[in-house]
């Protein structure tokens, strides 16, 4: 942060008076322009200075002596006095006016003339306004951090290879897998199976009993499954309330009656669905083959398609079922 400059502070408009000026004339000056103090000069060069204090003395010895306000400024002015230059700063002036405890601290130029006058609220004031602009750039490095912060976060999300909902494969990691396994199966002719399920009457659910619950309900769901699943099959989310099953050595056959067997295992655990005909959660589920008729397909996502498919066909049938494709 840039350093605050006495010039920047100070009041510039301030004249001095001759040290013969009678004290009246100075009294009369200072009420006039409701001013606290007067710096007394020679040569333009500040010499002394008269402050209200001076004021409350002068008044008690008028009291006794009326010729008093005849008499000259220098008579009662504080002096030496301590001045700093212009282009001092702002800690300077806290610096002294604190050591010397000084109200009033004439400023003057790099000649020694009188340039203006910094009083202890001008300080105290830019002191202020100092703190209040160190506050805004600490709150904004801190903000900036955190925007770096949440952008490391998402790079560290896309390149993990979990659902950190479901707590199971995300996307990417099915992706890989599932090149490698088809890979695998255009090579060997091992066959392997996709299973693509899907939560019957979500969005519902969610309309009903709040996003929360649907969250917890996504993550029961990935659960159970996995539960039915052999050691060797993997389980992914696809997207949204949509989860892909890879079912290495599996044919349609054994991943049909697999995926039936999960889909009922999740109806039995019997989670209240009041917007479903059936009362309780229920998902359904589409299968396909990589190798038909002795022929692998040409790409995973082929399989893949044919499972989302086959979805369709047991949405088609009242929900609640698993489908293969034809
Ligand atoms: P269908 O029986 O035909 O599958 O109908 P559906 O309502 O399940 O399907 P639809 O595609 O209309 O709605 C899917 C809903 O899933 C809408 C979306 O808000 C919800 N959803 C997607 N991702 C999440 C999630 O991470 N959490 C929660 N709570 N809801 C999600
Ligand atoms: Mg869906
Ligand atoms: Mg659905």
């Amino acid at each position: 942060m840039q350093e605050i400059k006495l010039r920047d502070l100070m009041t510039s408009e301030v004249r001095g008076v001759d040290r013969h000026a009678p004290l009246k004339k100075i009294v009369e000056s200072m009420a006039h322009h409701k001013i606290s103090c007067k710096l007394v000069t020679e040569n333009d060069e500040p010499i002394g200075i008269i402050t209200e204090r001076d004021m409350v003395k002068l008044l008690l010895a008028t009291a006794a002596d009326p010729s008093m306000l005849e008499h000259p400024a220098e008579e009662i002015m504080s002096h030496p006095i301590v001045t700093l230059r212009e282009d001092e700063s702002l800690y300077d002036a806290m610096v002294v006016t604190r050591a010397e405890k000084l109200r009033h601290l004439p400023i003057v130029d790099r000649n020694g003339k009188l340039a203006g006058l910094v009083t202890q609220s001008d300080i105290a004031k830019a002191h202020f306004h100092v703190i209040e602009l160190q506050a805004e750039m600490i709150e904004r490095a801190i903000k900036e951090k955190t925007v770096d912060l949440e952008e490391a976060n998402a790079e560290l999300q896309a390149m993990s290879m979990e659902d950190a909902l479901m707590e199971i494969g995300n996307r990417r990691a099915m992706e890989v897998d599932l090149e490698h396994t088809h890979a695998a199966s255009m090579r060997n002719g091992r066959q392997y199976c996709v299973a693509l399920a899907d939560v019957d009457y979500f969005k519902k659910y969610n309309d009903h009993y709040g996003h929360g619950a649907g969250d917890e309900v996504l993550r029961i769901v990935a659960k159970t499954f996995e539960e039915c699943m052999r050691k060797s099959d993997r389980i992914y989310r696809y997207g949204g309330e949509e989860v892909l099953l890879l079912l290495s050595d599996t044919d349609s056959e054994g991943a049909l009656i697999f995926m039936k067997r999960a889909i009922e295992a999740l109806a039995k655990v019997g989670i209240p669905h009041c917007e479903s005909p059936y009362g309780f959660l229920t998902s359904s589920a589409g299968i396909a083959p990589a190798i038909v008729n002795g022929k692998c397909r040409a790409t995973w996502q082929e399989v893949v398609e044919e499972a989302d498919k086959a979805l369709y066909v047991s949405k088609n049938a009242n929900r609640n079922t698993a489908s293969a494709a034809a």
